[in-house]
């Protein structure tokens, strides 16, 4: 077969060489050891938690060894982007704190390396197409889906491998001639690799997570470019990843079986195998066993799904940390940048990671007790205007009185820990405001008329200029004129020498003013609503008495 006569029937308008490509994608200017890795997502429009980490892990190879990341925006599937998918994918990986150091953004490429869209890239995958052609290592196929469809039964019938191999590789090696006419006759066509593997062959491979593993070789004449001329994934997959230079692939390791070919490509093109960090997927526990994160049964794999339960994004990103064992690490250094967390691939579990949603809501809310009240209100208030309009007006009504309350028991060595999402915020805070207070219900074994007395005692004597300490003394005042236990200990040592304690008419008094029988400090509450309004809902609740 004339190789070049085949080419530049091929590719009558490539005039680009590789040598040419070459030049323009010089080997970047980089220490020693500097690893350049990427994140390559497709735009469905669906940004998951597994993308996170990914994500992550490219990050720390690349910055701590002083190297590049970067974002190419893998389009080159028409057919399954969504609208607004590229803009919804770079402004979320942006948001939960991937910094890329070039590659696709919001307003264009930045970078010398690109384009970073793949669709734009279609001219430099020609020249590499028109060269594996040159070389005899690539041909048309001009096979109908029918044609192929058939074969494939036909593979079925006889229970062998299916794909386009041997003998049902049936463009593999036709005269040029039959090229032309088809060509002359319009038909479309797609280009394959030329596969010299075979299935008898295995050979070992080693992969940064996976470790040594050993493969069989690659025998199908897989598809490089289809009939719209735009590559496969394989095919972009090589291009891209040597004239950007990347050093080590970090992907998803459902791309594990591909990856004979990869290296056949890689080996056809004559460029350098990166080294790869092939990721397992994240796994949860279901009953005793485990499985994979699904899209369809499991709403937390989905990012979007942490921002409208309202996990800080800090509280995600720690999260994920946790999911490259950044655990002791962080023990260590509890205030220390997790740019200074040192990954190594060492430490991921080879088979993916284990999703935990009760050490997700752990993490999260030991983010939130360390922010500060004033934090905690700008960041709830961002929560509530999206989700939750009615508590953001609130909010914003009084944003001084907003962060008094956000700061009870904030700050100090044993920090309240009330908090594990933006969510929890309104129901923590509600009653601090009129329009959103709901009066509670008091504990049934306790006469109507008893608790009515204590909360009328309480009233008489409740003055808002005590200090807290003069304030107990008076509420165990009344509790012993009740003739109800004022020392706890007491009262733990014998409780059914009294009708209840003093525990008892500190609930009354929080349930009148908080409707809860859980909240902050109550005298600090009290003081934060003023007196007028907590002695307005003291009488409220003697009258529902
Ligand atoms: N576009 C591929 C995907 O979304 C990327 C795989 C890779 O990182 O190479 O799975």
């Amino acid at each position: 077969m004339d190789q070049k006569a085949l080419a530049a029937l091929l590719f009558p308008d490539v005039t680009e060489t590789p040598e040419d490509l070459e030049a323009r994608y010089p080997a970047r200017d980089l220490p020693e050891g500097a690893v350049v890795t990427r994140m390559a997502p497709s735009p469905t429009g669906f940004v998951h938690l597994g993308n996170l980490v990914q994500g992550l892990v490219a990050e720390r190879m690349a910055h701590q060894s002083g190297g590049v990341l970067f974002l190419r925006v893998e389009d080159t599937d028409a057919k399954r982007e969504v609208p607004g998918a590229v803009e919804v994918l770079i402004n979320t990986l942006k948001h939960y704190g991937i910094h890329f150091d070039e590659g696709a953004t919001i307003d264009g490429d930045s970078g010398a390396y690109g384009p970073y869209r793949q669709r734009q890239r279609a001219a430099i995958y020609h020249v590499y197409a028109k060269q594996l052609v040159l070389q005899g290592d690539a041909y048309p196929c001009f096979c109908t889906e029918e044609e192929l469809t058939a074969m494939r039964a036909e593979q079925e019938a006889k229970k062998v491998n299916f794909g386009y191999y041997g003998e049902y590789a049936v463009w593999r090696d036709r005269p040029i001639e039959d090229v032309e006419a088809a060509i002359a006759a319009g038909k479309p066509w797609v280009l394959r690799f030329r596969s010299t593997g075979s299935i008898e062959n295995k050979f070992k491979y080693s992969d940064l997570v996976k470790g040594t593993l050993t493969v069989t070789e690659n025998d199908i004449d897989q598809v490089l470019l289809k009939s719209d001329g735009i590559p496969t994934y394989h095919f972009a997959h090589a291009v891209d990843d040597h004239l950007m230079r990347t050093t080590h692939v970090v992907r998803g390791d459902e791309w594990l079986p591909s990856l004979p070919f990869h290296l056949q490509l890689f080996r056809a093109l004559g460029f350098r195998i990166p080294k790869y960090v092939h990721i397992g997927p994240l796994m949860k526990m279901d009953g005793t066993s485990k499985r994979k994160l699904s899209k369809r049964k499991d709403p937390e794999l989905a990012l979007t799904y942490y921002k409208a339960e309202g996990f800080p994004v800090r509280a995600v990103y720690e999260y994920v940390m946790t999911l490259l064992n950044s655990e002791d690490w962080r023990k260590a250094n509890p205030t220390a940048s997790s740019d200074d967390f040192k990954f190594s691939c060492k430490k991921l579990n080879p088979a993916g990671a284990l999703f935990d949603y009760a050490k997700l809501c752990d993490v999260s809310k030991n983010e939130i007790a360390r922010l500060d009240a004033a934090e905690v209100y700008d960041l709830a208030l961002e929560y509530a205007k999206e989700f939750d309009p009615d508590f953001a007006a609130a909010l914003e009504s009084d944003p001084e009185y907003a962060r008094s309350i956000l700061a009870i028991g904030r700050g100090g060595k044993k920090p309240r820990k009330d908090l594990t999402t933006w969510k929890d915020v309104r129901p923590y805070m509600a009653f601090f405001y009129d329009g959103l207070f709901t009066p509670g219900e008091f504990p049934a074994q306790f006469d109507g008329a008893v608790v009515r007395g204590i909360l009328e005692k309480f009233l008489q004597t409740y003055d808002p200029a005590d200090d807290a300490a003069v304030w107990f003394d008076k509420v165990k005042a009344l509790t012993a004129e009740a003739g109800f236990c004022a020392d706890m200990k007491a009262y733990k040592a014998d409780p059914a020498a009294w009708p209840g304690s003093v525990a008892d008419v500190s609930t009354f008094l929080r349930i009148a003013v908080t409707g809860k029988t859980n909240s902050p400090d109550l005298y600090t509450v009290m003081q934060l609503l003023g007196s007028e309004r907590t002695a307005a809902r003291i009488r409220a609740a003697m009258d529902r008495l």
